[in-house]
Parts: structure tokens; sequence; C-alpha cells
């Protein structure tokens, strides 16, 4: 349609951009979630919550990097923080006091966290605190949730994929405890963990119902399996994650994103007597080895992030701007008789072809994706840039004039587009 043609004719630097990746790389392509038709925008820079594609075109910045961006590009503290661990060295052979230091800004935000490690992603968290639950349990077996994405080898929309590593996964429905139960019933004494997003993020920011999340607090505890949040996404939330709004305290929790700084970086910790297992001290320790896991940069950006900047009223203010948000999109929609909407909590939020309650992944099934392909492309004109599959979260840079521009910009397209 016109909005494909206008693309193409706007970004000719980003489309020759790609033609010369596909040189080397497949599709020219590292990181799949980035593409999409007709091809993906080249960013260029960034500064603050701007970024400026390889055609010149300027953009609010409300994608945010998938939620690790939260601090905004080339915050002062980050900055100052990457710049001075650099000077002195980035790969030391050793431990540094780096670590710690951060290791203990965690700890003091999310308190389930009795004791943690470090990792370079979170897929990687969430490989470990399964490693951990099983070595835990002596058991096998994972309750995973259709519609989750817990990294690029634990991905469960549409029931799994080829690429998936081979644990011995049972897949429950999200938001229904019935179907948790069903598994429990059937599975119990095999399960080592229960591995939960407390909200669907990549899955389309469908919020966990605090009844459901508190009843796999109870079948793990009835079935001995090990509760684990992954809140690589839901961190942000608030001062110590969605687990902290909901007082859930899950037996793990794995983390990422924004606080490594917006470096690389995973975190993984919960129950002392789980996490001890990666004591090397122990006869029967679990080895956890991996050249970066402490890595200085990250380590440095994540503990000057959450020292310096993300205070608790930080952290809230932000959600709170995200919540007046998302109310604001909606209402436009609502204004227009447009029968779309933006589901999520806080800061995050992503745009679904229906207006109606989404509880699961399935409640979008048979939606109209090209309803939101048309506000994509259409935005992108506004000078807004978020991810194709609507996802929105918002950095600390955004702020009242960038939100007011935002839904400007949405009741512009939506209105060319109701005419
Ligand atoms: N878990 C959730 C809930 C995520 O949203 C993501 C990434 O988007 C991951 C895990 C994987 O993290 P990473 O991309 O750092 O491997």
């Amino acid at each position: 349609f016109r909005a494909v043609e206008n693309y193409r004719a706007r970004n000719p630097r980003s489309a020759a951009l790609l033609a010369e990746a596909e040189q080397s790389l497949p599709g020219g392509n590292t990181r799949s979630v980035l593409f999409h038709g007709p091809f993906p925008l080249s960013m260029a820079r960034g500064e603050g919550c701007r970024v400026w594609d390889a055609d010149g075109h300027a953009y609010i910045d409300a994608l945010g990097e998938f939620t690790a961006g939260l601090y905004g590009h080339s915050h002062p503290v980050i900055l100052a923080a990457i710049q001075e661990a650099l000077a002195g060295g980035i790969n030391l052979s050793s431990h540094t006091a780096r670590e710690a230091r951060l290791a203990q800004e965690i700890r003091r935000r999310f308190p389930s966290m009795e004791l943690l490690r470090f990792a370079n992603s979170g897929t990687e968290a969430n490989l470990l605190a399964l490693a951990a639950a099983k070595a835990h349990t002596g058991r096998s077996k994972v309750i995973v949730f259709d519609g989750a994405y817990h990294g690029g080898v634990l991905t469960f929309a549409g029931g799994g994929s080829p690429m998936n590593v081979p644990h011995a996964f049972v897949l429950a429905r999200y938001n229904d405890v019935d179907s948790v139960r069903t598994l429990v019933a059937e599975h119990g004494p095999d399960i080592a963990a229960i591995l939960v997003e407390p909200m669907l993020g990549a899955g389309g920011c469908i919020p966990g119902e605090p009844g459901f999340l508190q009843a796999l607090r109870t079948l793990a505890d009835e079935c001995g399996a090990m509760l684990v949040f992954d809140e690589v996404m839901t961190s942000r939330l608030s001062f110590g994650g969605r687990q902290a709004l909901l007082s859930i305290r899950p037996d793990l929790t794995t983390a990422g994103k924004y606080l490594g700084g917006g470096m690389s970086f995973g975190v993984f910790g919960g129950r002392r007597d789980v996490m001890e297992r990666f004591d090397p001290r122990r006869p029967d320790a679990l080895a956890h080895a991996g050249t970066f896991n402490n890595n200085v940069l990250s380590m440095a950006a994540g503990h000057a992030g959450l020292s310096q900047v993300l205070t608790a009223e930080v952290v809230q203010a932000l959600n709170a701007r995200g919540e007046q948000l998302r109310e604001r999109f909606n209402a436009v929609f609502a204004q227009h008789g447009v029968d779309m909407g933006f589901t999520g909590i806080g800061s995050l939020m992503t745009l679904h072809a229906t207006a109606g309650p989404v509880r699961s992944p399935a409640d979008l099934q048979g939606t109209d994706g090209r309803a939101k392909d048309l506000l994509f492309f259409g935005l992108l004109e506004e000078g807004v840039f978020m991810a194709r599959r609507g996802l929105i979260a918002l950095s600390l840079p955004v702020g009242d004039a960038e939100c007011d521009a935002l839904v400007a910009a949405l009741d512009a397209v939506v209105a060319r587009h109701r005419a």
C-alpha cells in the first residue's frame, strides 16, 4: 500500500545499507526482531530520546532499545561511567570492585535475590536460572506459557521454536490458572520450575493478573517447584519490579536490559540455598563461567545508573508518565471510533488491532495486523520510532513535550486513515 511506497521513497540509504549487509549477514540481519518488510531502518545516531536514521530523518525514540535503553542515549552519568572504566582497562582477567557494588544495588531493589550472578544477556540469565532450578530440585520438567518470550532459544509463541534449548517444557496458557493446575496434577513430582513473565512482554504487554501470579506461587509451593519470574522487561515497573508491586516472592528472578546501564547484561538470582550451589568452593559446585560475566563496562554503567540516576521516585515518575500516555493513546482511538488500543503497565505498552480486553495471546488471534502496519508506517512519517510489532518503552528523557508530540502524531495518523 501507499505507506510502504512512501517508506521506500523516503529511505533509500537504509535500503542500500541492508543490501550491503546482505553480502555477509543472512537477510542483512543479525538480530531477528529488527527485521520487517520492506526493509528495516538503519539508525545513524541517538541523543537523549531522539534518533536519526541513515537518510537523516529525526524521530522521537519511543522504542528505547526494547526496554534496555531506559536511560536514553548518551546519558551523561552512564557516559562518564563508561569512559572512566574504559580508561582503566577493560579486560583485567580478574575480579574487580565493580561487580560486588552492582550486585549490592540490585539486591537492594530485589530482596528476593538473596544471592545473584551476572551473565551477558537475559537469555543466558534464564538458561542459568533453569539450570539452577533443575539442579536444586533434581527434576527435569519446566512449565512455560504460550506466547512467552524468554530469549532467542526460549521462545514459546505458537507453541515453541525449533531453535529452543531441548528442555522438557510443558506448555500452559497465560492467565489461566486451571491450565497450570492440570499440568501440576499430571507432572507435579517432575516439575523443576514454573518460568513466567509477570507481564508478557514480546507477547504483547499483556499483564499477568495478580490472582494468576499468586496462584503460581501457591502451585509451585504445592509441588515443590521453583517459581522463576522473568523480569527482564518488568523489572522497570517499580523500584523492585513487578514482584514488589504484587508482593510475590519468587524463588528465582532473572533480569537484564537497563540494569546493565544499556550494555550487554543479564542477571539471575534468588534463594540463598538455591544460589549457593554456584559457590566454587563447594565440592558439588555448579560451574558458571563466562569471559564477559563481569565485564567492567556493564558493571560500571549498571552501577552508575542505579546508584546515581534511577531512584525510586524516578522509576515511579517514568511509569506514571507511561500510564498517562497509554490512556491518552487509547482516548485517541476511542474518539475516532477505531477498534485499536494499547495494553501494558507503566512505561511499557504494545499496540493491538483490537480495543477489547486482551488477557492472553489467544485474544489477539484474527486481529488485523495491517491496521498496525498502517499506524507504524504513518507514525514514522510523523517522526515517531517504535517497534513494528507495536512495542513502546519509554526512556527517561521522554518528557511532557514528547508525550504531547506522540499523542498528536497518533491523532494525525488515525485521522488521516479515517478520512
Ligand atoms: N526475557 C524477556 C521477558 C525478554 O523480553 C527478553 C528480551 O527481550 C529476554 C528474556 C532476553 O533478553 P536478551 O535479549 O538480553 O537475551
